[in-house]
């Protein structure tokens, strides 16, 4: 069993060691507290000591909350990055062009009268979206058991994607920015839909069946939604 502690609000593990004569403490990658301590620290005094390393951990945990990208409410500036399908593209803003805005596979290239640009890059999602989702979306149905239904993309506010009348499937022109694995979770789940029209007990089973690791993805999706579903919205 993991030995934890708890000072000033966080909670940090205790690996013990034999090997180790001293105190130590480790803000790792992903944010977790670690202080490690020579195998019969009292409890104690590993707490006394944390509490005077409080200020420390506040401070690197400031650092790594910055170095997490946000996507927010772009501001239409060179140097920019959008996301399409979990890889980002930089912006630049020039000053002629023949369309408002255009992508050359490697960048968005946009002119500068035509900002701010919601409109554009909506447009520019679902145009190069629809056939992408399209193609997925025939090659997951017989992993949901479903036949291919007839999907449309647009904008669905605050929700990835919807089940709606006669099997026709909506998604989210803002599911075009996330990594396809997490597409591909948007796109069985709704599928399962087809078949389960509800959140009951044998809707998750049948999703499990079709991605067994649904939790982890609907996770990553929850984590996600608050950078990827406000663009554009001034907030
Ligand atoms: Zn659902």
């Amino acid at each position: 069993m993991t030995e934890t502690l708890e000072v000033g609000g966080l909670v940090f593990e205790v690996r013990r060691s034999v090997r180790r004569k001293t105190l130590g403490l480790t803000v790792d990658r992903g944010g977790e507290l670690v202080v490690h301590a020579p195998a019969k620290a009292d409890a104690v005094e590993l707490a006394r000591w944390t509490n005077r390393k409080l200020l420390w951990v506040h401070r690197k945990l400031a650092l790594k909350e910055e170095a997490v990208p946000k996507l927010q409410a772009p501001e239409y500036v060179s140097g920019e990055a959008f996301c399409y399908l979990g890889r980002r593209f930089g912006l630049k803003v020039v000053e002629k062009q023949e369309r408002p805005l255009h992508f050359d596979g490697n960048r968005f290239m946009l002119r500068r009268d035509a900002r701010p640009a919601e409109e554009h890059f909506r447009r520019w999602y679902v145009e190069t979206g629809t056939d992408w989702i399209r193609r997925r979306v025939e090659r997951l149905s017989s992993r949901a058991a479903s036949n291919p239904p007839r999907i449309e993309v647009r904008d669905l506010g605050f929700r990835w994607g919807s089940c709606g009348k006669n099997d026709i499937l909506y998604f989210n022109w803002k599911v075009l920015q996330l990594p396809v694995r997490l597409v591909d979770y948007i796109i069985l789940h709704e599928l399962v839909h087809l078949r389960e029209g509800h959140h009951g007990p044998e809707f998750w089973k049948a999703l499990g069946r079709a991605v067994p690791d649904w939790q982890k993805r609907k996770d990553a999706l929850a984590r996600k939604a608050k950078d990827y579903l406000v663009f554009g919205l001034m907030v």
